[in-house]
């Protein structure tokens, strides 16, 4: 179960109240959305010299966010705070 503060912690990644862990960025073709980045590659799957990386972390809500790097952001930030 965990206790209450470290259960609220994982509720505010999952409301994503908080900046993810991973570095904002957009593809140079597709700028519209945004992408989560992590080390070669964004959550999903697009390689790292296809994006233009940004100076603020990926917030995991919005529009105008990839869905799949919102998922898995929000499920590696939940892992990350147990
Ligand atoms: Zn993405």
């Amino acid at each position: 179960m965990g206790n209450p503060a470290s259960r609220f912690r994982s509720v505010g990644v999952w409301l994503a109240l908080k900046p993810s862990a991973f570095a904002a960025c957009r593809e140079a073709d597709a700028p519209a959305v945004e992408h989560a980045l992590a080390k070669r590659a964004t959550l999903c799957g697009i390689r790292k010299e296809q994006v233009t990386v940004y100076r603020h972390l990926f917030v995991a809500r919005g529009a105008k966010q990839c869905s799949e790097c919102k998922a898995k952001a929000r499920a590696a930030d939940a892992a990350a705070s147990m």
